[in-house]
């Protein structure tokens, strides 16, 4: 190797990125969306971790539903 010092190769950045993700396979429909309060109408923005229905109103404290 006439010039194998100094900086180190390059071009070797591959093997980074990509795979996790794509998975898919949940029961409930996908992810975005609202919970809309049946009660006073109010409207907060879906937590894919937490159903709506576990979820309270903070204006009236009714259960929200999956708009
Ligand atoms: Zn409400």
């Amino acid at each position: 190797m006439p010039r194998g010092d100094g900086t180190g190769p390059r071009g070797q950045g591959i093997g980074q990125g990509g795979g996790g993700r794509g998975r898919s396979g949940g029961s409930a429909a996908g992810p975005g969306g609202n919970c809309i309060c049946p009660n006073c109408g109010e409207r907060l923005a879906h937590q894919t971790a937490t159903p709506c229905f576990e979820r309270k109103c903070p204006k009236c404290g009714a259960a929200m539903m999956r708009e």
